[in-house]
């Protein structure tokens, strides 16, 4: 394993010729396509999942994890972490399409795969769920982990941005510091119950799990990884057991959803521009959908908008409301 076979192995469908192995102060194991674990020699600071290419039109990140990976197994970087390391939709990433049949990241957790017809990717989401699991199986007593890495399909006015899982057991004090250190713009946090692959690792193995939305998703080999380099700096320190980097730049900006935008009808339609950016204001009272016996408005003085998008299937979120929430603690 080296110069990016796992990458290329994943994309090709193909089996590693050797599927475990020894490297610089670790033993690797191929698990699954797309999935790897790594266990150091020495005693684990952690127990890290880190994930991309859940939506497989976005490649940035999953290039980013693949030179993580690299550096490590060719002894540039040391690891002092239990690894798992996922390329969550491999079919969808060859295809460089988001998904195939449905969105996988509405699958997973609670309410997981019942409303969805069987595809390659309610497997799929089953097959990560367990890996998921059985990585934190083991009861070491260790911080648990989970940063799942994507880009969005629109610009944004935060370019870069967090999403944390709602969770009534309040959120580790460590995952803030660390998406402050990864210089991210802004951090969103659920109030509601979902079906994301962070909800699910949030909800299950009580992990410090967010959701990562990095830039604007490009084909592979037109990322420009520069502007991925604080959030690549961030992750190097958590699985090195470095010290994180010094944050430079104006504070991150908090974020709570004040309310969900649903399609639960054939004729919804979104009132605001089809191509508004991610983090627009909006004032109290203004239209922003409407479908058969229902009409979405601005309910606080101020909103912000995240993901509208009116072509999801039926029962599917097609955008999110947000509020400013800069006191919340945690
Ligand atoms: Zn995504």
């Amino acid at each position: 394993m080296s110069n990016r076979d796992f990458l290329r192995q994943t994309l090709a469908g193909t089996l590693p010729a050797r599927r475990h192995g020894e490297s610089a102060g670790f033993v690797w194991r191929w698990l699954d396509e797309g999935v790897m674990e790594l266990s150091p020699s020495g005693r684990a600071q952690a127990a890290v999942v880190l994930s991309a290419g859940v939506h497989g039109n976005e490649t940035a990140p999953v290039e980013l994890l693949a030179d993580l990976l690299d550096e490590l197994l060719s002894g540039r970087r040391r690891l002092a972490v239990r690894l798992l390391v996922v390329l969550g939709n491999p079919a969808a990433l060859r295809a460089g399409r988001r998904y195939l049949v449905n969105d996988m990241n509405r699958m997973f957790g609670q309410k997981g795969i019942a409303d969805f017809t069987p595809s390659g990717e309610t497997a799929r989401s089953l097959v990560l769920s367990q890996h998921l699991l059985g990585f934190f199986a083991v009861d070491d007593g260790l911080p648990r982990w989970h940063l799942d890495l994507h880009t969005a399909i629109r610009g944004s006015l935060h370019p870069r941005f967090a999403l944390r899982p709602f969770r009534a057991r309040g959120y580790a004090p460590s995952l803030l510091s660390w998406l402050e250190a990864a210089a991210l713009d802004a951090l969103v946090t659920h109030r509601a119950q979902g079906a994301t692959f962070t909800h699910f690792s949030s909800e299950s193995v009580d992990a410090m799990s967010a959701t990562l939305e990095l830039g604007k998703a490009l084909p592979f080999g037109a990322n420009d990884l520069v502007q991925f380099s604080a959030v690549s700096r961030a992750l190097a320190a958590l699985i090195g057991g470095l010290p994180l980097p010094v944050r430079d730049g104006p504070p991150l900006k908090r974020y709570r959803v004040s309310q969900q935008i649903t399609r639960n009808s054939e004729d919804f339609a979104l009132l605001i521009p089809a191509d508004t950016l991610n983090f627009t204001e909006f004032q109290r009272g203004e239209p922003l959908a409407r479908e058969h016996g229902r009409e979405y408005r601005v309910e606080q003085a101020r909103e912000w908008i995240l993901f509208p998008n009116p072509s999801v299937a039926l029962g599917l979120r097609a955008g999110l409301m947000l509020v400013e929430a800069p006191e919340e603690a945690g």
